[in-house]
């Protein structure tokens, strides 16, 4: 059985890991010639748009699944005609663009950060006296990491900010040619100080079986994740829940088949949703060495419609990106528990470049066996010193 992968980054890299167990074989379709997968897998090197090599990809695949969220919803609808596409394209549709991603939000009864849609430069003062500052600018399409982002906290930031968007204009617009670029659209929302960021990572299988992994607490800086923890410590079964119920709330409306990621802000005690991810997440790599059955296994049975594995975590465990340059991997290896994942990229400022997860049998061996990490792990960064510093002071 041959499953097609659109996007061949280390998403799809892990999946094809995952599911060569299995029996699965793998097709992958990316524009980039250096995509990682090139290593492990067929690998088809052409636009999402190029509908002679779409043709070609898709002949003879069981099913097509994206491990990058931002294919074009029409090459995923292009494909629905040939073959099964998992997630749903509809899923692709809602997660690529932050306000149909929040407005499904609100239509599920899902509570989210309060938001302004702004539709360019001249509407922007408008969404600030209704939102209020300090608050977060983003663009609607293709933002990832932090990309995309503006953080204004006083008038001089929102004139800042003015001066900088039309650039964006062309480079948020849908048309790559530039014949006719979409105008930029952005959300305004409040920026939340929130007391930590979690994330759940949710499974239904083509037979509607589902699963939900324990939440997760992460650390980002810059925009980008850092560090999760898994399971988040101090996690109340309320939180559980409720994050549990967002994502059943949104594999109903979408008839979603494969893991959904939900990020969330946990604020005055309750969960406000960020945004959704319609694929397996960086927040879910833990799950390869910390849990039963990874999150990337389960995708795999669940778009293949076997019975999904366990998401019981294993102890409890911690996952460092690896971003813009690695550590020496011998001294990673020698922490006890300690696995490295290098996803064969090449190193610049700012790219994950690979992962560490750590395992442990508690929160306080968890912690000592971070402090056991390579001096790499200990730069500003990293927010591993504020986990050890809480660690620490939660013990005393
Ligand atoms: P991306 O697609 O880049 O992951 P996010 O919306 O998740 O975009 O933003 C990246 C990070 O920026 C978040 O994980 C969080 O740390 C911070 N952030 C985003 N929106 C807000 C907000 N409304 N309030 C506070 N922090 C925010
Ligand atoms: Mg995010």
């Amino acid at each position: 059985m041959t499953i097609g992968i659109l996007g061949g980054g280390q998403l799809g890299y892990m999946l094809a890991l995952a599911g060569y167990p299995l029996g699965l074989h793998f097709r992958f379709l990316d524009p980039s010639p250096e995509a990682p997968v090139g290593r492990i897998a067929t690998r088809i090197t052409a636009e999402f748009t190029d509908r002679q090599a779409l043709k070609k990809f898709a002949a003879g695949l069981e099913l097509v699944t994206y491990e990058f969220e931002n294919v074009p919803v029409e090459t995923a609808r292009f494909l629905a005609e040939q073959v099964p596409v998992l997630p749903p394209p509809a899923a692709l549709e809602a997660a690529q663009d932050r306000l149909n991603e929040k407005h499904l939000f609100q239509k599920l009864g899902i509570a989210t950060t309060e938001f302004a849609p702004v539709a360019g430069r001249d509407a922007l003062d408008e969404a600030v006296r209704q939102i209020g500052l300090p608050a977060i600018l983003k663009t609607c399409r293709m933002g990832y990491d932090g990309k995309g982002q503006w953080i204004l906290r006083s008038a001089e930031d929102v004139f800042k900010a003015k001066n900088e968007l039309p650039a964006l204009s062309v480079a948020s617009g849908k048309s790559k040619t530039n014949k006719d670029p979409v105008p930029a659209a952005f959300v305004l929302e409040r920026l939340i100080p929130f007391t930590r960021e979690l994330s759940v990572l949710a499974v239904r299988s083509r037979t509607g079986e589902t699963a939900v992994y324990p939440l997760v607490e992460n650390h980002h800086r810059g925009g980008i994740l850092r560090l999760s923890l898994a399971p988040a410590p101090q996690l109340s079964r309320a939180v559980q829940e409720a994050a549990e119920d967002a994502a059943r709330r949104v594999f109903d409306a979408l008839q979603y088949v494969g893991v959904l990621a939900i990020e969330f802000f946990e604020h005055e005690g309750r969960l406000l949703a960020n945004e959704m991810a319609p694929r397996v997440h960086n927040s879910g790599h833990w799950t390869i060495e910390g849990a039963v059955t990874s999150q990337f296994e389960n995708h795999l049975r669940a778009v293949t419609g076997m019975p999904l594995g366990s998401t019981s975590a294993l102890g409890c465990s911690a996952m460092l990106n690896l971003i813009g340059d690695v550590p020496d991997s011998a001294e990673v290896l020698a922490v006890r528990d300690a696995h490295l994942h290098l996803y064969g990229k090449t190193a610049r400022a700012g790219r994950k470049l690979g992962h560490v997860t750590l395992r442990a049998g508690s929160p306080e061996q968890l912690a000592s066996r971070l402090g056991e990490l390579p001096g790499f792990f200990h730069r500003p960064e990293f927010s591993l010193d504020t986990v050890l510093r809480h660690s620490a002071s939660a013990r005393r």
